[in-house]
């Protein structure tokens, strides 16, 4: 067992989550058969088998998990919640031509109802599939930010910086503003480089070296882009490629460019959802692992992927390699698992505080119930076979609880404090109105 100085927490303050089995993720592959994890202060102060948590918060609130499986929150690391009132349209345009006619004149056409609703509705949807942490790209952070705060997950949130919508005031306010916050901290958001002039590329940069705040981009995302001089070393040459950035997509990057953003720090979100619905390829995991670059999960938007599942992103990760024949190494069960919770959060920044389920750390969970069909037969004695229910077998509709700094925003498989049948019905009004003003129907 590993508890954490319990003599100084009061039982009575203690929340147990106890019963069923633990997959802290780190160390990965490691199941905790009928475990307890003791919360404190928002953070995990014990975790290990139930008998010997139990014994040491005799007082402790119990919230019983037997016939659960408790598991690090997952961390969405590229989203555009922000879009979520676009769900499923334009998927089936080619790449260019989706965002030209479609995504862009939809994002101009949002004003600041609309884009709550639409951040009320990916969170929404994220919470109840499990996340409890995203970092997202976005027009209107501020509005984005106060819906996310409410929501209680937590977000690296950056506003688009590109031509027709100058995100750079948004980004300089929330800088401010967001300082301390324990949930929503800002970056800067690129779409990609071929959607911005020289001179916002040069602002960028210059803001970036200025404020140190990450830069989040999509990059490398189809091959065009990188045959027209846009990839990842354009990005490095105006000085954009740095510490703590998120590079969406990375699925068109030679040897060099992936040597460059291992010596620079940056990380890599890998979709790959999205890449096989747009149809631009798959980033080759086992290369970007090989060169120690922190990569996570992301799903994407819902008009280019259509869901924020990370079950669908563990499928779709652990497969697809072996599909296009290259090595199956990185891509077991336990691997997935890990690039999906404690990678995104790496990739994040936020590992020391999240990511897995260890002394000290936020408690930021989720609890899944395993009673579906999906999941039948399970020996619930077997490791390996948990492991394999919960990255194979897994589904949102699993999702039981989810925890974020130990405080509950989903319970019983609902939103906890939160009107869910209101946020579906405003952003189904608010989804007409912006088709309307966008001309798009
Ligand atoms: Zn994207």
């Amino acid at each position: 067992m590993r508890r954490a100085e319990a003599s100084l927490h009061d039982p009575a303050s203690v929340t147990l989550l106890s019963g069923g089995a633990i997959i802290p993720v780190a160390p990965k592959g490691l199941v905790i058969h009928d475990g307890a994890v003791a919360i404190a202060a928002g953070r995990i102060v014990a975790l290990g088998p139930r008998a010997l948590v139990e014994a040491d918060y005799p007082g402790a609130v119990r919230i019983d998990c037997t016939g659960r499986v408790i598991l690090p929150g997952f961390v969405n690391t590229h989203v555009h919640a922000g879009m979520s009132l676009m769900r499923s349209m334009a998927g089936d345009l080619p790449l260019l031509e989706r965002l030209r006619r479609i995504v862009w004149p939809f994002m101009d056409a949002l004003d600041e109802a609309a884009a709550r609703a639409a951040m009320r509705l990916g969170c929404m949807e994220m919470a109840l599939a499990g996340y409890t942490a995203f970092a997202d790209m976005f027009p209107m952070i501020g509005p984005g930010g106060e819906e996310v705060r409410r929501f209680g997950l937590r977000a690296l949130l950056a506003p688009y910086v590109r031509d027709e919508a100058d995100g750079f005031a948004e980004i300089a306010a929330a800088g401010t503003e967001w300082r301390g916050d324990a949930l929503i901290r800002p970056a800067i958001g690129l779409q990609s480089l071929y959607a911005a002039s020289e001179a916002v590329l040069e602002r960028a940069a210059g803001l970036a070296t200025e404020s140190g705040l990450p830069v989040h981009v999509h990059i490398a995302e189809h091959r065009a882009e990188v045959e027209d001089g846009m990839g990842v070393a354009r990005l490095d040459a105006l000085g954009l490629l740095r510490a703590g950035g998120i590079l969406a997509h990375c699925v068109h990057v030679n040897e060099a460019e992936l040597a460059r953003i291992a010596e620079t720090g940056a990380g890599i979100s890998h979709n790959p959802g999205s890449n096989a619905k747009l149809g631009t390829g798959n980033a080759d995991l086992a290369r970007i692992q090989a060169h120690g670059i922190a990569v996570g999960l992301g799903t994407d938007s819902v008009a280019a992927n259509d869901r924020h599942d990370p079950f669908a992103g563990m499928r779709m990760a652990a497969l697809l390699p072996r599909r296009y024949g290259m090595p199956r190494v990185l891509t077991g069960p336990a691997d997935v698992l890990e690039l999906a919770t404690l990678g995104g959060a790496r990739l994040l920044g936020i590992a020391a505080q999240t990511g897995s389920l260890e002394i000290g750390k936020w408690a930021d969970l989720c609890v899944l119930r395993l009673d579906d069909p999906r999941h039948e037969p399970l020996d619930w004695e077997n490791g390996a076979q948990l492991l394999a229910a919960v990255v194979f077998c897994g589904a949102p509709e699993d999702v039981d609880m989810v925890m974020v700094g130990g405080h509950a925003i989903v319970r019983d498989g609902a939103l906890a404090g939160q009107d869910g049948a209101e946020i579906l019905a405003t952003a189904s009004m608010q989804s007409a109105r912006v088709l309307s003003r966008a001309g798009l129907v």
